[in-house]
């Protein structure tokens, strides 16, 4: 199981936004993914992500909530933090002890770490007790935020956690009628994190009214103007994430009929019909519900996305799934 914590010094930057976006991607992409909210004094997780099964405790343990596929706990769920909690709270440090080894998760293959803002001492507890695979610092555009982030990427270097990368949020507002970018918030801010500290800039996150709007509602994420950014984003961790990484990468896609396509990833070869594929699309919408699919689609064009991933431009239906090796697996 691989942990990924998310961090940045600072609140408000859009930690909780970017950890809900990306467990909901990493599922698309394939993994069984937990998330724990450890901002114990302001948990927002169960606010942005409402959960369609309610905690509970079996012996000793704490089964995990769980909204759209993935299991999430957070401190909202303990009935000292919120009226309608079922769980009774255990002490204040006691919970992240809980969250670290009191969780019967249920067999998830990731879990990310929505950290409080600060470096403090659940930030410590945490590095120190779990095996973390990586850390993503996020900041926003604007000196303020850039300098409480260094601390956090400090404090991962000091605990000898890997940085995967930064994520600048907020980074601009694109007029969706000009296409225009204004810089709401200043500009370089994650550019220059990424030099200083020689660690990548994983992608520049525009401001999305829809982004803020579903989480607001507690219907999880759904992007119009983020969506390109943050999809690549994921799709970037997901290989950093993966021990075999060559096995990941999509070498060769071919196809070989009105109806038929081959995919060689790694080693392996498969021989896939585009209707089996449009029908496991793995795009949030789809996953929601079941839409319907033609039998005898076919395809327009077929792009491989930075080496991990294939979108298929369907002759009908849906052709918004990103297809990784996970996915195609899966078929
Ligand atoms: P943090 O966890 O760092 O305190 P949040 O994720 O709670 O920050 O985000 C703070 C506010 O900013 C929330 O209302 C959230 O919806 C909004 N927000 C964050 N990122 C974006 C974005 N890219 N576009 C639009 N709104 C955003």
């Amino acid at each position: 199981m691989k942990i990924v914590v998310i961090g940045s010094g600072k609140g408000g930057v859009g930690k909780s936004t970017i950890s809900v976006s990306l467990a909901l991607l990493f599922k698309m992409l394939g993994f069984k993914v937990g998330l724990i909210d450890a901002d114990i004094y302001g948990p927002s997780l169960k606010g942005m992500l409402s959960p369609d099964i309610l905690p509970r405790e079996e012996e000793g343990l704490l089964v995990p909530a769980s909204s759209k596929g993935i299991q999430v706990i957070s401190a909202a769920y303990f009935s000292k933090f919120d009226k309608g909690a079922p769980v009774r709270a255990p002490l204040i440090n006691g919970i992240i002890e809980q969250f670290i080894s009191g969780v019967k998760w249920d067999n998830r293959d990731l879990i990310i770490i929505d950290l409080p803002p600060g470096t403090g001492d659940i930030h410590l507890t945490i590095l120190q007790k779990m095996s973390i695979t990586g850390a993503i610092a996020i900041t926003t555009p604007q000196k303020i935020a850039t300098l409480d982030v260094e601390k956090a990427i400090y404090l991962f270097q000091n605990m000898k956690v890997p940085v995967l990368g930064i994520i600048e949020n907020m980074s601009f507002y694109q007029d969706p009628l000009t296409g225009e970018k204004h810089r709401v918030f200043g500009e370089g801010g994650g550019r220059e994190i990424a030099k200083k500290f020689n660690i990548p800039l994983l992608g520049e996150v525009p401001l999305d009214p829809l982004l803020m709007e579903t989480l607001d509602q507690g219907g999880g994420a759904k992007f119009s103007l983020s969506g390109e950014v943050l999809w690549k984003i994921a799709i970037e961790i997901s290989s950093k994430l993966c021990d075999h990484e060559e096995e990941l990468k999509i070498l060769e896609v071919k196809k070989t009929g009105l109806h038929h396509v081959e995919i060689q990833c790694g080693g392996k070869k498969g021989q896939y019909r585009f209707s089996d594929l449009q029908e496991r699309c793995p795009c949030a919408r789809c996953l929601e519900k079941d839409v319907p699919t033609d039998p005898n689609v076919s395809v327009r064009n077929i792009e491989i996305l930075g080496n991990y991933a294939v979108q298929f431009h369907f002759t009908s239906g849906c052709s918004q799934g990103l297809y990784t090796w996970l996915v195609l697996n899966d078929i």
